[in-house]
């Protein structure tokens, strides 16, 4: 693989592999080794996710984003787990191409996947690789927490099944807070909502969060529907691939007198600092922070990743694609700072 040494943008850093770990025949985890002076901004949550740049001599590079399975907890160096897609370009890249000690180019993590407490219950699924960030969530709850945890994993035959002897190792350990469900499409077919629902019919007072291919994550939001969960209580993480390049730093809009002259006034924390600035009606709330040189995280610009979700504690704003985004999402106020335009005159607005 050709090693990078400079980054493209002002966001991204160059990242060591310590290790590729073959999990599966077509999964692979790549270790990272973090340089020192990163460490601070690569603190991830449970069920967050990093974005890497993969080279293309067709495109020059493209942008996946991978969702830490690590925990940040219980793990020394962050791990990303990629599952090769059929006839897909940049997981197979990765897992064909990368080795202990290349260089790679990732953005610090981001995605609002993550539960605010670690000590609720939880009703995790998980199918085929979408058992990543549901990994980090329930080591991290494991070890930081108290409740209980039933995960749900389907895959289509026992070799394709994920972190199946860490799993193992965890259900020994946690005998009276963890359930492992395993499902296997060859012995039991796909998953219906039915079948999801009997099995989750004695958890419906526990915080749901799935993450897998949409006939799945259909099924069982279907299942849960049938069960009547709350949408506050069940949290979807949907897997895509960018299409654009956040690599690149884009350049800041110019913000006329004319366009601030109709503008909302909107105060917004980040970092411990709050920044009250004045908002065009027709600027996304990205765009007009990275113009007055504020380090607003962000990363597709095009409301596929979450890397720019905030939640918004007073005013309204419309978003132009808001489709990652769960009604439980939606109801904690949570918004995408790069589709936000304003409605309200004042806002305010917490990263
Ligand atoms: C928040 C989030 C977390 C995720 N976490 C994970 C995870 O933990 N594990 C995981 O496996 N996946 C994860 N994904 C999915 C992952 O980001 C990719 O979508 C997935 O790996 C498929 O990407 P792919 O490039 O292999 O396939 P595709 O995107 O299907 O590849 C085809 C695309 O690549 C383009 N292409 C083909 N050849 C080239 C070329 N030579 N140069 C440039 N472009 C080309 C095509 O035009 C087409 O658009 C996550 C996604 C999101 C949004």
């Amino acid at each position: 693989m050709t090693t990078v040494d400079v980054p493209h943008g002002s966001r991204s850093v160059i990242v060591t592999v310590a290790d590729v770990i073959a999990e599966t025949a077509d999964t692979c985890s790549l270790v990272l080794d973090i340089p020192e002076e990163f460490r601070a901004r690569f603190a991830y949550k449970p069920g967050q996710f990093l974005t890497l740049r993969i080279p293309s001599e067709r495109t020059g590079s493209v942008a996946r984003c991978y969702s830490l399975a690590s925990s940040p907890h219980t793990d020394e160096q962050p791990k990303v787990t990629v599952k090769r897609t059929a006839d897909g370009y940049g997981s197979n890249w990765v897992c064909d191409n990368v080795k202990a000690g290349d260089h790679i180019e990732v953005l610090p993590p981001s995605g609002h996947f993550s539960p605010k407490d670690l000590d609720v219950d939880l009703l995790l699924f998980g199918a085929g690789s979408g058992i990543t960030p549901v990994m980090s969530i329930l080591k991290s709850a494991l070890d930081q927490g108290s409740g209980k945890i039933v995960l749900v994993y389907a895959n289509r035959d026992q070799d394709a099944v994920i972190f199946a002897a860490e799993l193992r190792r965890l259900a020994t350990e946690y005998p009276d807070r963890l359930t492992v469900v395993h499902w296997l499409e060859t012995v039991q077919g796909l998953p219906t909502a039915t079948q999801l629902a009997t099995l989750a019919a004695p958890f419906t007072e526990y915080h749901a969060f799935m993450c897998g291919p949409g006939p799945f994550m259909d099924a069982v939001h279907d299942a849960l529907a049938k069960l009547d969960m709350p949408r506050g209580r069940v949290h979807a993480e949907v897997f895509n691939s960018l299409a654009g390049d956040p690599f690149t730093d884009s350049a800041p809009v110019e913000l006329t007198a004319e366009d601030e002259a109709g503008a909302a006034t909107v105060e917004v924390q980040l970092d411990g600092e709050t920044h009250t600035l004045k908002w065009p009606r027709r600027q996304t709330l990205v765009e007009i922070m990275l113009a007055k040189g504020i380090d607003v995280p962000y990363s597709c610009n095009e409301g596929e990743c979450g890397s720019c979700a905030c939640t918004i504690l007073e005013g309204d704003v419309e978003m132009a694609n808001d489709e990652i985004l769960d009604p439980a999402d939606i109801a904690d106020g949570i918004i995408l700072g790069c589709q936000s335009r304003p409605v309200t005159d004042n806002l305010r607005i917490e990263f």
